[in-house]
């Protein structure tokens, strides 16, 4: 599959520079940042810093650097924010959108860590 990842795309314009954010944290490969809409007390995107779609772009291109730094990113963001369960936390839900079904609205890969509130069932009604 080849991808097409359009390098005017917001998260690309944030990775510039180019358009401010609230930062969370930054690692070698990644960055997180409060989402702008927040759905929850709690919502972080985490994003890679190289240019991929999606999961499965990321997950097919990447390198094995970029993929453990990304994957560990979302714990290392998880960890910072006291939300992990197990360790006291109130736990969390994991989401990446993709293409059309997914609603994926920005063409970055990007993961939403949502938290401060019961977030009721995974998928609304139609
Ligand atoms: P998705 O529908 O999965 O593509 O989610 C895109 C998310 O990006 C939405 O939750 C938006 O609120 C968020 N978003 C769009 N622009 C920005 C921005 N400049 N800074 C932070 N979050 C943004």
């Amino acid at each position: 599959m080849a991808y097409e990842y359009d390098t005017e795309n917001v998260f690309a314009k944030i990775l510039r520079g180019e358009i401010p954010n609230d930062t969370v944290l930054e690692t070698d490969h990644s960055l997180a940042f409060n989402d702008i809409g927040p759905q929850a007390p709690v919502h972080v995107l985490v994003i890679p810093k190289g240019p991929y779609v999606n999961w499965d772009h990321f997950v097919t291109e990447a390198n094995a650097a970029e993929i453990t730094d990304y994957t560990r990113a979302i714990h290392a963001v998880i960890e910072k924010l006291g939300l992990e369960p197990g360790t006291g936390g109130q736990g969390y839900r994991l989401i990446m959108n993709a293409g059309e079904a997914g609603v994926q609205e920005v063409p970055h890969l990007h993961a939403h860590i949502l938290s401060g509130r019961p977030l009721g069932k995974l998928v609304a009604a139609p």
